[in-house]
């Protein structure tokens, strides 16, 4: 059976995401992956966005493509800390700033809390203080190493709160409570979608997530590293498809209360992804297995239900046509030299 005709895939029509007016954004963490498709969507259009990031997992080129719109600006900054004073008041605030890796977020565990706690507390106070909606990016990572599967947003999850993931989990999970008790203290109006595995252009080459690990070694001829048996399954969604429901989510005119997952529902193994990307690249590369880290979660796939049902919204994008497109990013990314020169900038290759 191939990934297309897997049960669970639901092909609708992509949602068109219209505005009724232009508006002033801010998006925290915009110079990362899913920040940089963001803000690229609304400066499109039309709208005049401002992103902060303070460039932990994010690159300035990420965002190079806007710099000269008239509509973005990009702000070094760091959510711990309140936002700076001189900005304009915003009609809409996203925070996605965070890493998002296990390796990088694992690679400091007392600075992913305290972004998920100060930093989102910052970002809220910020929309409180603008009477601007905001958009928190929670993650599925909230339901753990799930026992009920696949995972609604009634599931309270099945967390560590003492391991190697427990930073990010439990600081995504605490960020989620936060949300909760301003839009109830403050009536502000929030907006939280809990994202699972999303994938794409612009994912950064050494942050140790399975899509580009696998790509960047099938492209190179390198061995594909599968973690454990490779049984562990994932549910992957292409990028375009994750932001058009969070900008959905984000303009939905009825009230929406809690979290809702955006993801892809069509589950596949880790072994499975290898061997698609091992066709697909026409790669002579060989699957060896290595530890499988810590907690690492069984399965995950998301039952998409609310969102289908509220926003009319599913993913469009077939794993096969999302990952010729992440496998011709990285292409360019290496013959052209940038992955080499951004993995020697941030330290993760010898320059
Ligand atoms: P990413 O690491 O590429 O982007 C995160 C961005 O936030 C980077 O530009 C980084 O420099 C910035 N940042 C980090 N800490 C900051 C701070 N203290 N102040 C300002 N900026 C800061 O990750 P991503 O994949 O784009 O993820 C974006 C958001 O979506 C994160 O909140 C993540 O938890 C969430 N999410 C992503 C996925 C996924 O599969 N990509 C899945 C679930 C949830
Ligand atoms: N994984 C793997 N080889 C790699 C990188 C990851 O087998 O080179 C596995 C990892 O153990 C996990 C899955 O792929 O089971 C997804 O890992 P990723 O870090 O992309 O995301 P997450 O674990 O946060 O879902």
């Amino acid at each position: 059976m191939s990934v297309v005709d897997a049960p669970g895939f639901i092909l609708a029509a992509p949602i068109q995401v219209s505005r009724r007016r232009s508006a002033t954004i801010c998006v925290s963490g915009g110079a990362g992956f899913l920040g940089s498709h963001l803000c690229t969507a609304l400066v499109e259009r039309g709208d005049d966005v401002i992103a902060l990031d303070n460039f932990h997992t994010g690159r300035r080129a990420n965002v190079e493509h806007l710099m000269g719109t008239g509509h973005f600006s990009l702000v070094e900054h760091d959510i711990v800390h309140p936002l700076p004073g001189d900005l304009p008041a915003f009609d809409e605030i996203y925070n996605l700033a965070c890493p998002a890796s296990p390796v990088h977020y694992q690679s400091d565990p007392l600075s992913t809390l305290g972004i998920c706690s100060l930093g989102t507390r910052n970002m809220l106070e910020r929309a409180v203080h603008d009477g601007a909606r905001i958009f928190h990016a929670s993650t599925s990572e909230i339901y753990g190493d799930p026992d009920v599967h696949p995972q609604p947003e009634s599931y309270w999850g099945n967390v560590n709160t003492l391991g190697p993931r427990s930073c990010y989990d439990e600081g995504k999970r605490f960020s989620e409570t936060l949300i909760y008790e301003y839009a109830r203290r403050y009536d502000v109006s929030t907006r939280m979608a809990r994202i699972f595995n999303t994938y794409g252009p612009r994912m950064q080459p050494d942050d140790g997530r399975v899509v580009s690990n696998f790509v960047i070694q099938a492209l190179k001829g390198e061995d594909i590293t599968v973690y454990g048996d490779g049984l562990q399954t994932r549910s992957f969604c292409y990028v375009d498809d994750l932001i058009a429901g969070i900008i959905g989510l984000m303009e939905s005119d009825d009230p929406i209360e809690g979290a809702v997952n955006i993801g892809n529902p069509v589950e596949v193994t880790v072994l499975d992804l290898a061997r698609i990307v091992i066709d697909m690249t026409h790669s002579s590369s060989r699957i060896v297995h290595r530890a499988l880290p810590q907690d690492d979660p069984r399965r995950r796939r998301p039952d998409i239900g609310r969102a289908h049902n509220m926003l009319g919204w599913a993913p469009t994008i077939a794993l096969c046509v999302g990952l010729q497109h992440t496998i011709e990013y990285f292409a360019r990314e290496i013959a052209s030299g940038d992955l080499e020169r951004g993995m020697a900038e941030r330290g993760f290759i010898a320059a």
